[in-house]
């Protein structure tokens, strides 16, 4: 049996070792103690709760992780309105409304006050067919035109699916967003997030899964360095020994892109990257909103730094995407001036009533949450074929049409196996 060697534990090693696991021996080497990467949750003793490294959603139009949660069995462990809904509250003007898609792909929507962005002009909306056809060098800014349909939907969504200020981001990763979601209709745009953590919906569930089929997962192994002879690896080093590869065996690289480049140094890969900002509220009770914001579990902001709040039992989570602009303020400020965003936002719609000071609190910092993506950026991405038949790469950085995205990262590990000849669930459009 062939042995497939996958150096890396974040989704797209995952998502590589639950597709190969059936079909291969698979050893994970993971360099950390635990699996996950960039989207897996944790217990904070600060604050005595698993909070998530960083809030994540998903839309329903995620084919590849939707098929990888139902491979694990862990598909209810998301939670979500079930409905195209997504609740705004403006901070410059105190407005709150309920964007609601239409389920199907006619965007009915678009014609009623109810439904659609307020103060919006219809002709704003050909902005979205700039987007899905611009080309690979274009921006996001060059595609936008100004209104409240911009500033309070398209602009928001942009920053937090490209997480690049939009002067910068690639209008055309933006585009093929936007033709596989809201050009599809509302069906494929129904937000999910993990009900009870990241880890336990994309991490724990799959490594039980690679359990049943003997799959070896070695964590606190850190591959530093690949030996290659006659265009294939032949071995390869870890902290305490050389693993040397037999002839039907193979490697899948699914670390991130600065490593990945320093243990392949002719790779072009991203080498410019945004981070995300996190700040996690522990309430002394459980928060219940009512209406619109209650059905949804969140509530997406316009017009201060919070982009995201997301409702669990008594936490209070909140996004801050491309987070470089902020470099320059404390933890402690940032989480201040959340906080008097949050009361305005959401006092009006909870039961009970916040507290006036900021409570409890936790406040993370992706540094390299996401490669910048931008034209240039987006040029460096390499697939998951390489000079070395018996060597694929996968991660959110490589070539993969998207974003960093858990789609794209799960998508990634499709590629690296079927570049290796195996069988994958991989359809390229
Ligand atoms: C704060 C934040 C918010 C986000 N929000 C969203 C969102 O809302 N929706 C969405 O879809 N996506 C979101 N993302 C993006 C998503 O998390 C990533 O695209 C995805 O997790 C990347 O997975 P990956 O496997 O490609 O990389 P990684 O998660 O980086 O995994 C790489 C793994 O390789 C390991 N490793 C590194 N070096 C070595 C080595 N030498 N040997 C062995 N192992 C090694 C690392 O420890 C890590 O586990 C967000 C990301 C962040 C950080």
């Amino acid at each position: 049996m062939s042995h497939v060697h996958i150096i890396g534990g974040g989704l797209a090693g995952l998502s590589a070792a639950v597709e190969l696991a059936p079909q291969a021996q698979v050893t994970l080497y993971e360099a950390g103690p635990v699996c996950g990467g960039r989207a897996r949750s944790y217990y904070d003793r600060t604050l005595e709760v698993t909070i998530d490294n960083g809030n994540h959603m998903l839309l329903s139009a995620n084919p590849y992780s939707f098929r990888y949660l139902d491979l694990i069995g862990a598909r209810n462990t998301l939670k979500g309105p079930g409905k195209p809904i997504f609740p705004w509250y403006d901070l410059d003007d105190g407005l709150r409304w309920c964007l609601r898609l239409s389920k199907g792909k006619i965007p009915f929507w678009l014609l009623s006050r109810r439904s659609r962005v307020p103060g919006m002009d219809l002709k704003e909306v050909l902005s979205l067919r700039r987007l899905m056809k611009a080309n690979d060098k274009m921006t996001v800014a060059e595609c936008l035109s100004s209104g409240e349909f911009t500033r309070r939907l398209l602009a928001p969504l942009a920053i937090s699916a490209l997480n690049t200020d939009l002067e910068s981001a690639s209008a055309a990763l933006l585009g093929n967003i936007i033709k596989k979601t809201l050009a599809q209709g509302g069906q494929a745009c129904c937000p999910w997030v993990a009900k009870n953590g990241l880890s336990e919906s994309f991490v724990n569930p799959a490594l039980t899964y690679l359990e049943k089929f003997y799959s070896r997962i070695l964590f606190g192994t850190r591959v530093s360095a690949l030996r290659r002879e006659n265009g294939r690896v032949i071995s390869f080093r870890t902290f305490d020994r050389e693993i040397v590869l037999g002839a039907e065996d193979s490697v899948i690289l699914a670390v991130p892109a600065p490593v990945a480049s320093s243990l392949l140094p002719e790779l072009e890969v991203p080498n410019a990257f945004e981070s995300i900002a996190n700040a996690h509220y522990r309430l002394p009770y459980k928060i219940k909103a009512k209406g619109d914001v209650g059905k949804a579990g969140f509530i997406g902001l316009v017009g201060g730094m919070a982009e995201w709040v997301f409702l669990h039992d008594n936490v209070l989570s909140v996004t801050v995407s491309a987070a470089n602009r902020y470099s320059e303020y404390s933890n402690e400020t940032m989480l201040d001036m959340i906080w008097e965003e949050i009361s305005q936002a959401l006092g009006a719609v909870i039961e009970g009533s916040l507290p006036l000071t900021t409570p409890a609190s936790r406040f993370i910092r992706e540094k390299r949450a996401t490669f910048a993506a931008t034209p240039e950026q987006n040029k460096r991405r390499p697939g998951a074929k390489t000079s070395s038949e018996n060597l694929a790469l996968a991660g959110d950085w490589t070539d993969t049409g998207f974003p960093s995205t858990i789609e794209g990262a799960i998508q990634s590990g499709l590629e690296a196996v079927a570049a290796l000849g195996f069988r994958s669930a991989l359809k390229r459009s």
